[in-house]
């Protein structure tokens, strides 16, 4: 018997890359991909897996989840459960808090909660000395720092001046700026008054958060990013308002990015009508002609990224909406439907192509916020992170078969077509079957950047 030579070939499937869809098998040695190609190339390996057929993607990477009232453990098993390997998660934390103390309490919970491998984003709230923080922060691995543009009621929003402070210091130190993009002064106003008015029902929400509100605050957090020289990525883009500054400014060649959600591309103000305070989320859900031009923007790359902005609350904590809409929390869960949705609505519906699917959420992704190529690709040397893609599984998606912790999904009843049937994250099986295989605390911290991926690298 001849000795094996590497851990496990994976074989039988279509290898799926950001260009390329080709029939191939794959070598893992010690969590590594240790070579891509003709299976009867491989060499020699303690295990085989034949996956019969079916696409073989990249490790699959949500850039854009919160833990409010679930924990590291819960979020990032649903994660897993859905077929996402990887996650970037917004750290809790208020204006009051040390950054840095808030990262390095995350980092010790999450290290033994989480189920999948995941970074940290962190917010910036307008404290000047919080700039101060920022760079301890980074070194802790954490260079993406996002600041509100709206929520002032809630003492989340920054002022310009504190932007543009906090915008120097994050070019400086070569990490990179989010932000919310909503004008929330006028937000405030349309608000006032439509609860002066007594005007409080789902269908006086979306009036108050008009689409120009985005389209203003995108075009100025740009307008101060460029200024600056600081890279800028926008969170959850909703508009094709603000989906035309942003197309401008890469069109100029500048370092701006952004990511869209399947709820924007998806759902319209007709569901939050229906969900009512279930599906208050900001930005709030708007028109099919924005869904038109975000699919638009995802297809063509100027929206290099798919995320979800999970931010998963019990019914219960969105009840006091039913009377007034203003007072519910803001959120909705989504880290467990995203790649289905994703293949289900863009690879088989639009047909956008497999490949497609490889860029917007895992190469991409993987580029912007400086994991690439350990996440993000499959070639020899990067993790062994493998999501097995059937085509032809059909499924019902329902609340009491998912494990979110709000207990409800705004795609309840919908029909997908492809199911993530196998996921490995380091070249160990995370999901087979619907059944997870590792337990809390597999989920590795992703210290970022990456060796040698400074801002300037990142070409997508
Ligand atoms: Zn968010």
């Amino acid at each position: 018997m001849t000795r094996a030579r590497v851990d496990t070939v994976v074989h039988g499937g279509l290898v799926v890359t950001s260009s390329t869809v080709t029939p191939a098998a794959i070598a893992i040695k010690d969590g590594r991909i240790a070579a891509i190609g003709e299976e009867s190339m491989m060499p020699d390996a303690a295990r085989s897996i034949d996956v019969g057929g079916k696409y073989v993607f990249p490790g699959l990477i949500d850039a854009h989840t919160h833990i409010w009232s679930e924990g590291f453990g819960v979020t990032t098993r649903a994660a897993a459960c859905g077929g996402v390997t990887t996650t970037l998660i917004f750290l809790r934390g208020d204006a009051n808090d040390n950054i840095f103390e808030v990262a390095t309490e995350s980092k010790r919970q999450a290290v033994e909660q989480a189920h999948v491998d995941y970074g940290f984003h962190v917010y910036l709230f307008d404290r000047a000395s919080m700039i101060e923080e920022l760079e301890g922060t980074m070194k802790l691995g954490i260079p993406t720092f996002k600041m509100f543009m709206a929520y002032k009621k809630r003492q989340m929003k920054v002022s310009n001046e504190f932007m543009l402070r906090a915008m120097q210091t994050i070019k400086r130190l070569g990490a990179t700026a989010m932000v919310h993009a909503e004008n929330g002064e006028m937000i405030d106003v349309l608000e006032d008054q439509a609860i002066a008015a007594g005007c409080c029902g789902a269908e006086h929400f979306y009036p108050t958060r008009p689409n120009v509100a985005e389209g203003e605050a995108v075009n100025r957090a740009i307008e101060i990013a460029t200024h600056v020289g600081c890279p800028l990525y926008i969170v959850h883009l909703s508009s094709a308002e603000g989906l035309a500054r942003i197309k401008a400014a890469r069109d100029a060649g500048l370092p701006v990015w952004t990511e869209t959600c399947p709820q924007y591309l998806l759902l319209t103000d007709d569901d939050m009508r229906k969900w009512g305070p279930l599906a208050k989320i900001a930005p709030p859900l708007r028109t099919r002609q924005d869904n038109e031009a975000l699919w638009t923007g995802l297809e063509r790359g100027w929206i290099p990224v798919l995320a979800t902005d999970h931010a998963s609350y019990p019914p219960e904590a969105k009840e006091v909406g039913k009377k007034d809409i203003f007072q519910a929390a803001f959120g909705a869960p989504g880290v467990e439907t995203l790649v289905p949705l994703a293949f289900s609505e863009g690879v088989v519906k639009r047909g956008l192509g497999p490949s497609w699917l490889a860029r917007v959420l895992s190469e991409g992704p993987a580029k912007i916020f400086q994991i690439y190529p350990k996440k993000g690709a499959l070639q020899p040397g990067s993790d062994a992170d493998l999501v097995v893609i059937d085509p032809d599984k059909r499924v019902l998606l329902q609340a009491k078969n998912l494990h979110q912790g709000a207990g409800y999904t705004l795609f309840e009843g919908r029909e997908v077509r492809g199911w993530p049937v196998l996921t490995m994250v380091r070249g160990q099986v995370l999901l087979d079957n619907g059944e997870l295989k590792q337990g809390p605390g597999f989920g590795q911290f992703l210290h970022r950047p990456m060796d040698g991926h400074a801002p300037a690298a990142r070409t997508t």
